[in-house]
C-alpha cells in the first residue's frame, strides 16, 4: 500500500528544509493511480542532490521501486527499475566484470536520479554523461500513461527527460549499457600544482588518462592562488587474473550528529587546505574501484559537519576559452568575500551531443564550491552568477539552491507537463 507522510524534507547540503507530503509507493500500479489524482508533485531518488531540486509540497518517493529487472551479464547490458542504487548494482555487476561507463563521486543515487540530472563523471571528455549509455527508459506521464522513450523512438521526451530534473515525468525503469574491466583496481597518479595555471597545464598534459579530477586550494593566495592537486586514474589491466573479481568498500567513518557551526571557520578551512595540500601529491600507485571514484562515500554524513544551517555548492561550468580567466576572477573574488570555500573540484569537460540540451557540462572546465552557510553566502552567490554568466558559462542545476533564475539557461515553462514541479522549477520560472 502506498505510504503517505507529512514531514521535513531538504537534500544533502540541508538548505532548503521544507514541509512536504512525501508518499512511498510499492508498486507502479500505485504510483500510476496516485499521480492521475495528483494536481502537482516531484518524484524523488535518494535526495543526494544538494539544492530544491527534488523538493515540493507533494514528493513522492522511488526508493521501494528498486527491482533489478534483467542483467545481460554476456553484453553488460542492465535494466532495473529507477530507484535502484548504484550503489545496490555494484556488487552485481562488478563479479561479472563490468563498471559503470559514467558515475558521479558518490554511489548511493538512484538510477532515475542518475538520469534526471545526467550525471557526469572524473571522465566526461571520453564518455560524455550517463545518457551516452542510456538506451531507454519508461516514463510515467501526468494522466497514467507510460512512454518508452530512447534515443530514436520519443527522442524529443527522451532528450528532454535527460537532466531534465523530473519536470517531464516520472522515469520507472531504465536499460543502460556497461562497461568492461578486467579489475578492481585503478592505478592513480597525483601531480600537485603550486597554482591554478600549473593545475589547467596539468589536466592538459596527462590528458591521456581516462579519469581526472582536481583538488583546489580556494584559500591560497599570492604565488600559490589556486594551488592543488589532479587526480588522474586508469583501469587496471589484467587479462591473465586469478583472483575473482569483488566489489569491495572499506568500512567507513560516520559523523553521528551535526557539528557546531564554529567548526567550519575560515581559520579551521585554511589549516584543513594547507595540510591537505602537504600530502596531496603521490607517484603512482593503485587503489580500489571505491577508494578512487567514491572517496566522500568513507565518511558517512559528512553533510552534518557543515552544522545544522547546512552548506551551499557553487558548481558552474565554463567555456574551454574563458574557463582559466573565469576561474582565476571567481576565485579571487571568493577570496575577497567573508566566506570560504571548505573543499574545492576542478574537472574537464569534454564536447556536449547537440541532443543533449539539458546537461550540465560544456566543452571547458567546472568548478565545485562547498560554503557553509552563513548569514553572508546568500549576498556571494549572485556576485558569482554574474561572473560566470559574464564568461558564458552555467551552474549545475541539481546543486543549486540560491542562483538567478537565468544561470541554469534552461527555461522551465518549455517542459509540456506542469504538473511536475519541484522547488527549483519554481523559483527559476519567477
Ligand atoms: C557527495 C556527492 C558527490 C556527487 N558527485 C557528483 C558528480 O561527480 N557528478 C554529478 O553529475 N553529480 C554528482 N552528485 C550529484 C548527484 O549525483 C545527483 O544530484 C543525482 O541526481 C542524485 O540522485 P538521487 O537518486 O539522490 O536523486 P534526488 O537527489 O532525489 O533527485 C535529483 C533530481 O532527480 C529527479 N528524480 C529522481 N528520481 C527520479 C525519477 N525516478 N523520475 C524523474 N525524476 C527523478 C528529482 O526530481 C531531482 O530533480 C554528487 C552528489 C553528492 C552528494
Amino acid at each position: 500500500m502506498i505510504h503517505i507522510k507529512h514531514t521535513k524534507l531538504a537534500n544533502w547540503a540541508n538548505f532548503p528544509v521544507t514541509n512536504a507530503t512525501l508518499s512511498t509507493p510499492e508498486t507502479q500500479e500505485e504510483l500510476q493511480e496516485y499521480v492521475v489524482r495528483q494536481d502537482q508533485l516531484i518524484a524523488r531518488g535518494n535526495g543526494k542532490c544538494y539544492g530544491d531540486a527534488a523538493l515540493g509540497a507533494h514528493v513522492v518517493s522511488m526508493l521501494n521501486l528498486h527491482q533489478l529487472l534483467h542483467f545481460d551479464a554476456a553484453n553488460g547490458i542492465i535494466e532495473c527499475e529507477a530507484g535502484k542504487l548504484l550503489s545496490d548494482l555494484l556488487p552485481i555487476i562488478v563479479p561479472a566484470g563490468w563498471f559503470f561507463h559514467v558515475t558521479p563521486g558518490i554511489k548511493s543515487i538512484t538510477v532515475g536520479g542518475a538520469i534526471a540530472s545526467d550525471v557526469h563523471g572524473k571522465n566526461h571528455p571520453v564518455k560524455g554523461c550517463f545518457s551516452n549509455w542510456l538506451l531507454s527508459f519508461q516514463l510515467l506521464q501526468g494522466d497514467g500513461q507510460i512512454i518508452t522513450c530512447t534515443p530514436t523512438q520519443n527522442a524529443d521526451l527522451f532528450w528532454q527527460t535527460c537532466g531534465g530534473m523530473g519536470w517531464t515525468g516520472i522515469i520507472l525503469s531504465a536499460r543502460f549499457q556497461l562497461m568492461r574491466i578486467q579489475s578492481t583496481e585503478m592505478r592513480q597518479l597525483n601531480v600537485r600544482a603550486q597554482h591554478l595555471n600549473g593545475l589547467f597545464e596539468a589536466f592538459e598534459e596527462y590528458e591521456a588518462w581516462s579519469y581526472a579530477a582536481a583538488w583546489v586550494d580556494g584559500t591560497a593566495g599570492g604565488a600559490r592562488f589556486g594551488r592543488g592537486a589532479v587526480f588522474f586514474a586508469n583501469h587496471l589491466e589484467d587479462p591473465d587474473r586469478q583472483k575473482p573479481l569483488a566489489f569491495e568498500v572499506k568500512p567507513s567513518s560516520n559523523i553521528p550528529f551535526f557539528a557546531p557551526s564554529w567548526v567550519l571557520n575560515p581559520w579551521s578551512i585554511r589549516l584543513h587546505n594547507a595540510m591537505y595540500n602537504a600530502k596531496a601529491g603521490k607517484p603512482e600507485h593503485q587503489v580500489s574501484l571505491d577508494q578512487y571514484f567514491y572517496p566522500l562515500d568513507r565518511v558517512q554524513n559528512w553533510n552534518r559537519f557543515y552544522g545544522r544551517r547546512g552548506f551551499i555548492q557553487y558548481q558552474f561550468c565554463l567555456p574551454k576559452e574563458n574557463a582559466q580567466a573565469g576561474m582565476a576572477t571567481l576565485l579571487h573574488r571568493v577570496r575577497n568575500s567573508p566566506d570560504t570555500p571548505f573543499l574545492s573540484v576542478l574537472k574537464r569537460h569534454g564536447a556536449r551531443p547537440k541532443e543533449a540540451i539539458h546537461s550540465f557540462p560544456i566543452e571547458g572546465y567546472s568548478l565545485a564550491l562547498d560554503f557553509p552557510r552563513t548569514s553572508t553566502i546568500a549576498r556571494l552567490v549572485p556576485i558569482l552568477d554574474e561572473i560566470v554568466w559574464e564568461h558564458g558559462g552555467k551552474i549545475y542545476l541539481t546543486k543549486d539552491a540560491l542562483s538567478a533564475p537565468k544561470m541554469g539557461r534552461i527555461d522551465p515553462n518549455a517542459f509540456g507537463e506542469a504538473k511536475f514541479c519541484s522547488l527549483l522549477k519554481a523559483r527559476i520560472a519567477q
